[in-house]
């Protein structure tokens, strides 16, 4: 299913088309605000710094996501999480596995650096 990366673009694409189509009632374009969130989460794929060692971003101890779209992302999780197992089975039981991965040596090293300074 090819990289990390590729794979879990994959995975928020379909998690927020399930969510645009349930919520702001839309079939086969996203709206506005869901394209805009789309095109940020893969971007901020694109320029991840632990490329395909990263971690899910829900465990990243960088958190890239500018605050207010991390809410919205949040939001989308929430709501298409429980549901991906039914609508996309093959991309919900490899995100699993993805998330389940013990995290490489970069994103160790960053996360002790994150809570060193949280403790400072
Ligand atoms: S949240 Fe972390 S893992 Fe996700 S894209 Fe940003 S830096 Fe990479
Ligand atoms: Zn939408």
């Amino acid at each position: 299913m090819g990289r990390p990366i590729d794979r879990e673009k994959r995975t928020v694409e379909a998690m927020i088309r399930l969510y645009c189509a349930d919520t702001h009632g839309t079939s086969d374009a996203l709206c506005r605000q869901c394209d805009a969130l789309l095109a940020y989460a893969h971007d901020r794929l694109d320029r991840c710094a632990f490329s395909d060692d990263k971690p899910a971003c829900a465990k990243c101890p960088v958190h890239c996501y500018r605050t207010s779209m991390r809410e919205e992302i949040l939001k989308v999780m929430r709501y298409a999480g429980p549901r991906m197992i039914s609508k996309h089975p093959v991309l919900a039981a490899r995100h699993l596995l993805d998330a389940r991965k013990a995290p490489g040596p970069k994103v160790e090293e960053i996360a002790k650096r994150v809570k060193k300074k949280e403790t400072e």
